[in-house]
C-alpha cells in the first residue's frame, strides 16, 4: 500500500480541508467551499472519490455542491444533521471503507459542538497510525463552542477522543492553536509541557506553518479541556473566577465559559 497523504487545505480566515489522497484519488473532509480544494486537486492532479462531513456549519459544508457539479461521488455525514447531498447517513459504530485511497473509518457520535456531529477514526494508515478527524469538537489545546450541547455532551466527547490511542494523529479544522494556547496558559500556567508548546507554535505560525496535525498524547499534556481533572487547573479556576471547583464537569463549564469572554 501506498503511504497516504494528509493534506490539510487553507480555507476561509482559518478553516483546514483536509485532503487526503494515495498520489491518484483523494477524498476531501469538510470543504466549507470548493474553490481552494478544486485548486489543490488540479495542482496534485488528484482526482476526488469520496466527501467526509462532520457536522452541518456552512464552513465545514458550503462548497459540497459545487464539488459535485459535473462528478458523483458519495457524501458521508452525520445521521443527526439535516445536510443536503448526504448519501450515506452516519452514527457511532459505522464503518466507512472507501476503496480508493484505501481508507476504513469507524464513526465517533461526539455531540456538544452541534448535536449530530461525527468523528472519522482510522485505526491505522500503512505505517500504524491512527488518524481522526473530529471537525470541531477537539482543537489542538482547546475544544468547541457548545452551540448545540450541554458541557456534560462536549465532555463525553472529549473524553471518547482522549481515550483514542495516543499516536492518534489529529485532524481539526481551524487553526485556533495560538489564541487556545493563550488561553490554556491562564487555566495552566505551571505547565512545562504547554509552555513548550507555546513556543514551538509560535514560531510555526510565524513560518505561516500550520500546528496540525496535533496527537491525542499531546493534547493529553497541554490541552486544559482534556485536563479537567487536574487539581492545579482546579485551583486555578477557583482563584481567577471566585467559584467553587468540586468536580471536573464544573471545572469543565466553567473553562469553556471563560474561554468564550476571554481576550
Ligand atoms: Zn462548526
Ligand atoms: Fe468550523
Amino acid at each position: 500500500m501506498n503511504a497516504l497523504e494528509y493534506v490539510p487545505v487553507p480555507a476561509f480566515e482559518d478553516n483546514y480541508i483536509w485532503l487526503v489522497s494515495d498520489g491518484r484519488y483523494a477524498v476531501v473532509v469538510d470543504p466549507g467551499e470548493a474553490a481552494p480544494v478544486h485548486a489543490y486537486l488540479a495542482k496534485r492532479g488528484w482526482q476526488l472519490s469520496a466527501i467526509l462531513l462532520t457536522h452541518h456549519h456552512a464552513d465545514h459544508v458550503g462548497g459540497v455542491a459545487d464539488l459535485l457539479k459535473g462528478q458523483v461521488v458519495p457524501v458521508y455525514g452525520p445521521a443527526g444533521e439535516a445536510i443536503a447531498h448526504l448519501t450515506r447517513r452516519l452514527k457511532r459504530g459505522d464503518r466507512v471503507s472507501i476503496a480508493a485511497p484505501a481508507l476504513d473509518f469507524t464513526v465517533l457520535d461526539v455531540p456538544g459542538h452541534t448535536s449530530g456531529h461525527i468523528a472519522y477514526f482510522q485505526t491505522a494508515d500503512s505505517r500504524g497510525t491512527p488518524h481522526v478527524f473530529c471537525g470541531d469538537t477537539l482543537f489542538a489545546c482547546g475544544c468547541g463552542r457548545l452551540f448545540e450541547g450541554t458541557a456534560a455532551q462536549m465532555l463525553e466527547s472529549l473524553d471518547a477522543l482522549a481515550a483514542l490511542p495516543g499516536a492518534t494523529e489529529v485532524h481539526c479544522a481551524h487553526e485556533y492553536t495560538l489564541s487556545n494556547i493563550r488561553f490554556a496558559l491562564a487555566c495552566d500556567p505551571q505547565n512545562h509541557a504547554l509552555q513548550t508548546w507555546r513556543d514551538e507554535a509560535t514560531a510555526l505560525r510565524a513560518r505561516q506553518v500550520p500546528t496540525l496535525p496535533t496527537t491525542i498524547a499531546h493534547e493529553r499534556a497541554v490541552n486544559p479541556f482534556l485536563r479537567a481533572n487536574d487539581p492545579a487547573i482546579q485551583a486555578t479556576l477557583a482563584e481567577q473566577l471566585h467559584e467553587s471547583v468540586p468536580d471536573r464537569l464544573t471545572a469543565f463549564t466553567l473553562m469553556r465559559e471563560w474561554k468564550n469572554r476571554f481576550r
